[in-house]
């Protein structure tokens, strides 16, 4: 089957075509989906929920069109992210998908964006029953597998990961993403004290911020407040995954999301797998931030699977949790 995927929680206007035959499913490395993004950059301070919608409006219709243009053929399905994300892009994402179903009179398909974020990961690694990590902007969990449907096994009690680190280098006064930019300080940085704070396989990153902000105020030079971010952030990311990995019996982790660009924290995670005998895979770092190919593959498995979304209910919903979606697409998998 040849799918169209369409994503757009946030920043990322992004469209993808992905060819998929399920009798014989190729490796991510030989059968890559072709994959076209328009990112949106704030010009100054963070993501601006209208001029992040206005931005999609505009580039939307341009991947989609480079994305067909690119595909060998005629497309089988549209598959969508219809969420969680931000309200004004995802009703934009949806017009356009519902309008290019119609127009194709193909079905379509609704996708929840951070399960995306994790099948991306097993499908790369083909592991079977991975814990997942979603280390992303707005949303930091961990997801197992149990009777049907991925469960949150962990989560941010407050901000998601990305968007925490974010809200520093803001307050720093440096521009969007802050990411990349803080792990590149972080190189020269020294260790400073920062709030530890894990409850169970839960976290949470707002005494944290606070803390690095006052650091920074109080003169404590920008390179050590951004190792020590990395270093406190990412040892908790750290310990909740290991016991999901440990109270599951799981002996793999998959990463996914924006943040799982940053090396230190991959290197931080393979260590831990490393010690306890377990496998871990990050996906390259195109799969990693928002982008249509997570989208689309996950979309063709879900269509593969009967997956099909009336027109009449295919509202987007912001807050699309994970574990609200029924798993289709497992069957005869090992779970
Ligand atoms: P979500 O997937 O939850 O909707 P999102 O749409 O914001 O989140 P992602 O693309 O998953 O998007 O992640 C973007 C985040 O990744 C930003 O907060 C950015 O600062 C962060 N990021 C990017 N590169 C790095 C890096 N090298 N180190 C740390 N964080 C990074």
């Amino acid at each position: 089957v040849r799918v169209l995927g369409i994503e757009g929680t946030a920043w990322a206007a992004s469209a993808a075509v992905f060819e998929y035959d399920p009798a014989d499913p190729a490796p991510l490395d030989a059968n890559p989906p072709f994959i076209e993004t328009d990112a949106y950059q704030p010009e100054s301070g963070g993501i601006h929920p209208r001029e992040a919608a206005e931005h999609m409006g505009e580039a939307i219709p341009k991947v989609v069109e480079a994305a067909l243009d690119a595909a060998d053929g005629p497309i089988d399905a549209v598959a969508f992210s219809r969420g969680p994300g931000l309200g004004p892009c995802l009703r934009i994402v949806g017009t356009a998908a519902r309008a290019l179903a119609g127009t194709l009179d193909v079905p379509l398909v609704g996708v929840n964006h951070m399960v995306a974020h994790l099948e991306i990961g097993r499908h790369g690694s083909g592991f079977d029953a991975p814990v997942c990590l979603n280390a992303s902007g707005a949303n930091a969990h961990l997801l197992g597998f149990h009777d049907g449907r991925y469960r949150v096994l962990g989560e941010t009690m407050d901000t998601g990961v990305g968007n925490a680190i974010d809200k520093f280098t803001r307050h720093v006064g440096w521009s969007h993403p802050g990411g990349p930019k803080v792990e590149e300080a972080a190189a020269d940085g020294e260790y400073v004290d920062l709030p530890y704070v894990v409850k169970g396989m839960d976290f949470s990153f707002s005494g944290l911020m606070s803390a690095a902000k006052d650091e920074y105020d109080a003169g404590t030079p920008v390179e050590d407040v951004c190792f020590s971010l990395q270093e406190t952030i990412f040892a908790m990311l750290a310990e909740v995954a290991e016991r999901a990995l440990s109270l599951t019996g799981a002996d793999e982790l998959v990463l996914g999301g924006g943040v799982g660009q940053n090396a230190r924290l991959r290197e931080m995670l393979e260590s831990m797998c490393a010690e306890r005998g377990a496998e871990f895979y990050a996906p390259d770092a195109r799969y990693l931030r928002d982008n249509a190919g997570m989208i689309a593959v996950l979309g063709a498995k879900m269509f593969v699977a009967g997956e099909r979304l009336p027109i009449e209910d295919s509202a987007i919903d912001p807050n699309f949790r994970p574990d609200e979606v029924d798993v289709t697409w497992r069957t005869g998998e090992p779970t």
